[in-house]
C-alpha cells in the first residue's frame, strides 16, 4: 500500500524503535532470527492463525541443510520423525500417522468414518472447512451449537449421539472462538462417547495453552483420535506436517486409506518439524510473545467497547455489534487481511494474532 509510510508517520508507527515508546516496551524478541515484512508493500496477514515468527531459525537451517537430500526418499527421516514426536506426546512410535498438514489427517478420519455412512457430530461454530466432502463421502453432518459462552456443549452433543452416528469432532481450543473444554467434562465425555462413535479431538492450537494433550487415552481407547500440527506454534503452515494419534490399531486401519504411510511429508518440511521440535528457545519466545500480544489486543479492543471472548489460542474472537465504521473496509484501506463474520447475530469475526507491531497497526486501522 503506497500510503502506508505515511500512515505510520500519521500514528507514531513510522519510525519503529525511535520516538513510539508503547511498541519499544514489547520490542521483537526474534530480533535476530525474524525478519520483520516490509510494511511498506506486504499485506498484514491476519486471517489463517499462522505464526508470524517462523520458522524457527533451527528449522530454517535443517531446510536449508535437506534440500540437498531431495533427491531420495525420506524412510529414515520419517521413522526419526514419528519417534521424536511419539516421544513428545508419551506414546509410541505405532501411535502415529504422518500427514500433510493436520488438513490430511482430518480428511483421511473423515473418510474412515464415512466408510459404514451414517452421520458424524460437530460443534457451531466450529472448525468446519475439511467437512466440505462429508455429503459426497454419504455421511450427513450433524450440528450441535455451543453454549452462550461460546463453549462445546458437551452434554448435548453427547444427547444427540444415536445409532448412526460415527463419529464426533471436538476441536480443542476451539477455532474460531477460542474457548477451551473443561478437561475433566472432555475426558468423561470421551469415556462415554467412544462407547458409540469415534471421538476425534483437533488439538491444533494445544500447544498456546498450559493444558495436556489427551495423548496419552489412546493407548487405552481405540475410538479416539487426535490430531495436532506444526502449522501453528511452530510456524511451519506452508511445509505442511500434522500428525494423528491414535491407538495402534485404528492408525493400521487409518493406514489402510492411504495407499503409503507417511509418504506425504516431503523430506524438508520432516527435517524443518524434527528441528522445531527441539528449538525450545523459540517455542518459549512464540508461547510468551503470543499472551503478551494476546492482552494487549484484547485491552484495545475492549476499550474500543468490542467484546472478546477469552482466548486459549494465537486469535480472538470478538464481536463488531458496537463498530461504527465498515470494519472490512477499515482493514482493506490499510493493507490488512482479516477473516469472515462468522455469526451474523452479534457480528462475531475472529482475528489472528500476529506480532506486536502489527497489532498495533489493526488497532490503529479500526480507530
Ligand atoms: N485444525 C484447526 C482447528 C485449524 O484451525 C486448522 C487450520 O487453520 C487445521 C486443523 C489445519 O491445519 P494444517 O492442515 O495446516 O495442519
Amino acid at each position: 500500500m503506497n500510503n502506508r509510510r505515511n500512515w505510520l508517520k500519521q500514528i507514531g508507527l513510522g519510525t519503529i524503535g525511535l520516538g513510539f515508546i508503547p511498541f519499544e516496551t514489547f520490542a521483537n524478541p526474534f530480533a535476530e532470527d525474524y525478519i520483520l515484512p516490509d510494511f511498506d508493500n506486504s499485506p498484514i496477514l491476519l486471517r489463517s492463525n499462522e505464526n508470524p515468527y517462523g520458522p524457527s531459525p533451527l528449522a530454517r537451517a535443517a531446510m536449508e541443510k535437506s534440500v540437498n537430500n531431495s533427491n531420495r526418499y525420506g524412510w529414515d527421516l520419517w521413522s526419526e520423525l514419528i519417534s521424536a514426536i511419539a516421544k513428545k506426546n508419551n506414546v509410541s512410535d505405532n501411535n502415529i500417522l504422518l500427514g500433510a498438514g493436520s488438513t490430511e489427517i482430518l480428511d483421511v478420519v473423515l473418510q474412515y468414518s464415512a466408510l459404514q455412512k451414517g452421520n458424524f457430530i460437530m460443534a457451531e461454530t466450529s472448525y468446519d472447512y475439511w467437512t466440505a466432502s462429508s455429503e459426497k463421502l454419504g455421511i450427513k453432518k450433524i450440528t450441535v451449537p455451543l453454549t452462550q459462552d461460546r463453549k462445546h456443549d458437551l452434554t448435548a452433543m453427547l444427547k444427540a449421539i444415536d445409532s448412526d452416528t460415527k463419529m464426533v469432532y471436538i476441536c480443542n481450543p476451539n477455532n474460531p472462538t477460542g474457548t477451551i473444554c473443561d478437561r475433566e467434562k472432555l475426558v468423561s465425555f470421551i469415556n462415554e462417547a467412544t462407547k458409540k462413535a469415534i471421538v476425534f479431538v483437533d488439538e491444533a492450537y494445544i500447544n498456546f495453552t498450559k493444558e495436556e494433550s489427551l495423548s496419552n487415552l489412546v493407548i487405552e481407547n481405540k475410538n479416539l483420535i487426535i490430531t495436532k500440527t506444526f502449522s501453528k506454534l511452530y510456524g511451519l503452515a506452508g511445509a505442511r506436517v500434522g500428525y494423528a494419534i491414535a491407538h495402534s490399531e485404528t492408525i493400521e486401519q487409518l493406514s489402510i486409506l492411504k495407499s503409503s504411510t507417511n509418504m506425504s511429508v516431503s523430506v524438508v518440511s520432516a527435517s524443518a518439524a524434527l528441528a522445531s521440535l527441539n528449538d525450545e528457545k523459540f517455542i518459549q519466545q512464540v508461547y510468551s510473545s503470543n499472551n503478551e500480544v494476546k492482552k494487549y489486543t484484547i485491552d484495545q479492543l475492549t476499550q474500543l467497547n468490542l467484546t472478546c471472548i477469552a482466548s486459549h489460542s494465537n486469535f480472538i474472537y470478538f464481536s463488531l455489534e458496537n463498530y461504527k465504521k465498515d470494519y472490512f473496509k477499515q482493514l482493506e484501506n490499510h493493507n490488512i487481511s482479516g477473516t469472515k463474520i462468522y455469526e451474523e447475530n452479534g457480528k462475531w469475526t475472529r482475528i489472528t494474532i500476529g506480532t506486536m507491531r502489527e497489532m498495533q497497526l489493526f488497532i490503529a486501522a479500526l480507530k
